[in-house]
């Protein structure tokens, strides 16, 4: 299996670093081309608005909603999860619209620009997932399509629609690989349903 990550501006690094943790080799993706043979995509946290024009410029993005419309599943986290969402609050950015949520950007405030937390999320188990936030979005309203994974102070932090995760928090920020293994697992079962 290979997992793309989007490294045109952000943490890709430490995607890259835990997915090796995890067994699997990621592969840097700057370019269209380079997306041919991956089986997932990771878009990393960063500036949205940085990524989403950079992805515009280099055509990655009709590149990825071809490769999801092929039943690609794609993981976005903070930056990344805006990149997701159909709906930016009170902006006219450009996203990827594939996940059916709406997202505060810098939805925590200014003040509290970072904070750590425990978080529970039941699909993880039991064990609580310590959530870096950086500037982190948050998922303010969701259809009924969506599963919400985990809240934090009432506000949705974690979102799965069908093929497509989303989290605004930095798993790749620490050594618990559930949430990569997770993705890995969804990778796993759309490649079962398409064989
Ligand atoms: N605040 C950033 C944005 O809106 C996201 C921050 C992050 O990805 N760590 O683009």
């Amino acid at each position: 299996m290979q997992i793309g990550v989007l490294a045109l501006q952000g943490a890709f690094a430490e995607h890259r670093r835990i997915l090796s943790q995890c067994g699997v080799e990621a592969v840097l993706i700057r370019k269209p081309g380079e997306m041919k043979k991956i089986d997932g995509l990771i878009i990393p946290g960063g500036e949205s608005t940085t990524i989403g024009k950079l992805m515009r410029d280099y055509h990655l993005d009709t590149a990825i909603l071809e490769k999801t419309r092929e039943g690609m599943p794609v993981f976005g986290t903070c930056a990344g999860l805006i990149m997701l969402a159909k709906d930016i609050s009170g902006r006219d950015q450009f996203s990827l619209g594939l996940m059916d949520i709406k997202v505060k950007r810098n939805g925590f405030g200014r003040q509290v620009d970072s904070f750590e937390a425990d978080l529970h999320i039941d699909a993880l188990g039991k064990a609580p997932f310590h959530g870096v936030f950086i500037r982190a979005p948050y998922v303010e309203s969701v259809k009924p399509n969506v599963g919400i994974l985990a809240h934090h102070e009432g506000k949705i932090v974690m979102v799965r629609q069908g093929n497509f995760l989303g989290a605004a928090f930095h798993p790749e920020l620490t050594d618990d690989l559930r949430v990569h293994l997770y993705f890995k697992q969804m990778i796993e079962d759309a490649k079962n349903a398409i064989a």
